[in-house]
């Protein structure tokens, strides 16, 4: 039988959620109708208005006193609504609901809450597999260092190389998306006007985000979950499972190596899901929202593009240049047929065999910085996917808010793509999975992912090659700080 490779799945479950939900937004939903009959409304109402042309809909009545009353409601039921839900505006406006229900629940907009809950499962098998998958794939990373000896300097450089570049990747992503500003392009894909408040000073949010770095619960912090925490601990934990060492170390070791393999087959069987997931997700939102999203979506590709496009080509390539002092475009032919394969499969971790032999055998690196900076990197090291976070985290907001968000803010996506980077494990959409910790840290729905997830795949591959391009680097730039090392201290260890 023939089957098809998972994303043309996806692309396929794409196009089909889109049309189908294109038709019931053009043919089933209310533009705005006006009710002037009694009989049609609520008794002592004498004319309303029900307009259903954004995501919100707006109900206007006007009783027998003249007075006008008027109503915005959530018609999707979202955890975090900006207007009131259904159930929650029968509470405290009952004649608004009852001319809502009678008049204003589109075809379209009953069949989009429904698609919205559908293609939640999906989000909340992602969001299922998060937490686990985060500690196992750090552990297994931090404690697998732990095995060679001498590991500090080297250690040392490597995460200094990791850090900086995956600052400048997000840097470079933050600067692309506010000056193209592809979520406020479009227009009727904003779910509402909100203001945020920028009344919090940067110490201020630095400093709680360096609080949240010390839990006083780990325990807790698992189960919020607070991811930033999560990450923090395991990462300690790691460190100080290594300084134990001996038995210790073997047994945390290889716990956690197994609990990882468990967790990336979970996932991938959840990523199996993803063409029905992205064809409720992508039904939902253009069945209530309509064709204008595509606008948005459209920038926001050429905003994540370009971005990951100057990082690959500008600025990784000056470090090689400049800190290797190679010719980087020797390395990256060198570099070719892992770059390709991160490209088509998306995954690091399933190109990191091919990374390590290309490095060693057509990049001429050695055996010990490689097998040592490659693993790591696969595991910590992914500055496509911190840029990616980054990007989509403020075109979301854009979408979200109709406005950019302040500054303190975007330094809060800043650090939590940084980690949500270093947290993701190196497997195709990890990236996707855990942008719910930057949403989350900057109070945006986890429901707006649907947006996006319609050109995840693309701009994973996308992002995967540059992930694996930012490991090579990185072992082309400690290979040549130890070589100097090595022949300043006229010692032969390579
Ligand atoms: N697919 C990416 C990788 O394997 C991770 C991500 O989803 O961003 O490197």
């Amino acid at each position: 039988m023939l089957r098809l490779a998972l994303h043309w799945q996806i692309l396929i479950g794409m196009l089909a959620g889109t049309l189908i939900g294109l038709v019931l937004n053009m043919t089933c939903s209310t533009r705005s109708v006006e009710i002037a009959e009694s009989s049609r409304l609520p008794k002592g109402i004498v004319a309303a208005n029900i307009d259903d042309s954004s995501a919100s809909t707006r109900i206007r009545y006007t009783n027998s006193a003249g007075t006008t009353i008027e109503r915005t409601i959530d018609p999707v039921d979202r955890s975090e609504n900006v207007f009131p839900s259904v159930e929650m505006l029968a509470q405290s406006d009952p004649i608004a609901v009852q001319i809502y229900e009678r008049h204003g629940q589109s075809l379209a907009k009953r069949v989009g809450a429904w698609f919205s809950r559908l293609g939640g499962l999906f989000l909340r098998m992602l969001q299922m597999v998060a937490v686990p998958l985060i500690v196992t794939s750090l552990m297994t990373g931090v404690i697998g260092l732990g095995s060679s000896a001498g590991i500090g300097r080297m250690f040392r450089r490597t995460i200094v190389y990791y850090l900086c570049t995956s600052m400048l990747a997000i840097t470079t992503g933050l600067f692309v998306v506010n000056v193209i500003r592809p979520g406020l392009r479009g227009e009727a894909v904003k779910v509402a006007k909100v203001e945020t408040s920028d009344a919090a000073s940067l110490v201020d949010v630095l400093f709680a985000q360096l609080e949240a770095m010390i839990p006083k619960n780990p325990l807790s912090a698992l189960v919020a979950p607070n991811y930033l925490s999560i990450i923090a601990f395991t990462i300690a934990f790691s460190l100080f499972t290594i300084s134990v060492g001996g038995r210790t170390q073997d047994r945390i070791g290889s716990l956690a190596t197994a609990g990882f393999e468990v967790m990336m087959a979970m996932t991938m069987a959840i990523i199996r899901l993803a063409p029905v997931g992205v064809f409720f997700l992508i039904a939902a939102v253009t069945a209530t929202q309509g064709a204008n999203v595509f606008m948005s979506l459209a920038w926001y590709v050429v905003a994540v593009a370009s971005a990951l496009s100057i990082h690959a080509l500008i600025t990784l390539p000056l470090i090689v240049k400049f800190v290797a002092r190679r010719s980087p475009f020797e390395f990256a032919k060198a570099m070719s047929p892992a770059l390709l394969t991160a490209f088509s499969s998306a995954s690091s971790n399933g190109t990191l065999p091919l990374t390590m032999s290309s490095v060693e055998e057509r990049a001429g690196i050695s055996n010990r910085t490689g097998s040592f900076v490659l693993p790591l990197g696969a595991t910590i090291n992914m500055d496509g996917t911190a840029l990616y976070e980054a990007v989509a985290v403020i075109f979301i907001a854009q979408l979200h808010f109709g406005m950019n968000l302040p500054l303190s803010q975007q330094i809060v996506v800043a650090i939590t793509a940084l980690l949500a980077s270093v947290g993701a494990a190196g497997i195709p959409h990890a990236g996707l999975v855990m942008m719910a910790i930057i949403l989350h840290a900057v109070g945006l729905p986890m429901e707006m992912q649907g947006v996006i997830l319609a050109v995840d795949r693309v701009l994973d591959m996308a992002r995967t090659a540059v992930n694996v391009w930012s490991d090579s680097c990185g072992c082309a730039v400690v290979e040549a700080l130890e070589g100097n090392d090595a022949s300043f201290n006229a010692t032969t260890d390579r």
